[in-house]
């Protein structure tokens, strides 16, 4: 395997197709490309050796990883925060419904998955910044920080109401576009694989 970079513009052979439509993510398109006998000059090779690009693959992965843990913790702070401001504001039977012990209960687990989450992944940051971040703390990171906001989104939609499902609420758009982390960037499962070979 070898990486080479492609210049489109202008390039024979290259299409691009329909744009897939995702459950969620409207804001980043993901299309499909084809890629007939194009042919790329020899310069367009990177790193300048062939065969490197596996290699050059996996030397990103751990990254990878973590940056779809941030984004993971991010959504889950935001979606706590979101919460406790609606249920704050929003008037049921005399009460808002931040009053209801219920809610209080729920953003009170929520926040706490959210800063347990949190401290993880610092470490893990802190890690990566000294060179130190372990393919397998990676896997670990991206499992199970992407897991979170599934649940975490979920018990916060069902505190909007009906307003937690329409998409003009940010809390709805959130539930669509965390599914897709435990995913891609190598699927939960493959993370878990990758953990149990280190045991
Ligand atoms: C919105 C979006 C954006 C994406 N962006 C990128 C991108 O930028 N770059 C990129 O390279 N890819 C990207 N992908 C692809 C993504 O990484 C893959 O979809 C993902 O790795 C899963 O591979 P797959 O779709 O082939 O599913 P499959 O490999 O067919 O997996 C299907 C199911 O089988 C399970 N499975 C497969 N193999 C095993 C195993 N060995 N043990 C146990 N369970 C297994 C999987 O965990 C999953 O649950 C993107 C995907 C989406 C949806």
């Amino acid at each position: 395997v070898s990486l080479v970079v492609v210049e489109t513009a202008d390039c024979a052979g290259f299409v691009r197709g329909r744009i897939l439509d995702k459950v969620g993510q409207h804001g980043a398109d993901t299309s499909e490309l084809f890629f007939d006998d194009v042919r790329v000059p020899i310069d367009n090779l990177l790193g300048g050796v062939e065969g490197q690009g596996f290699g050059q693959l996996m030397t990103q992965l751990a990254q990878e990883r973590l940056i779809i843990g941030v984004t993971a913790v991010a959504t889950m702070e935001s979606a706590v925060d979101e919460t406790v401001a609606y249920v704050k504001s929003r008037e049921a039977f005399g009460h808002t419904l931040f009053d209801f012990q219920n809610t209080k209960f729920t953003l009170a687990e929520c926040q706490t998955t959210a800063h347990v989450a949190r401290v993880f992944l610092d470490s893990c940051i802190e890690r990566h910044l000294r060179g130190e971040l372990d393919s397998t703390t990676a896997a670990m990171a991206k499992w199970w920080l992407t897991e979170q906001p599934c649940q975490v989104v979920d018990r916060c939609v069902q505190l909007f109401g009906g307003y937690g499902y329409m998409r003009e609420y940010p809390i709805a758009r959130m539930f669509a576009d965390s599914r897709v982390q435990k995913i891609y960037g190598g699927s939960n499962e493959i993370m878990k694989d990758l953990i149990a070979r280190s045991l």
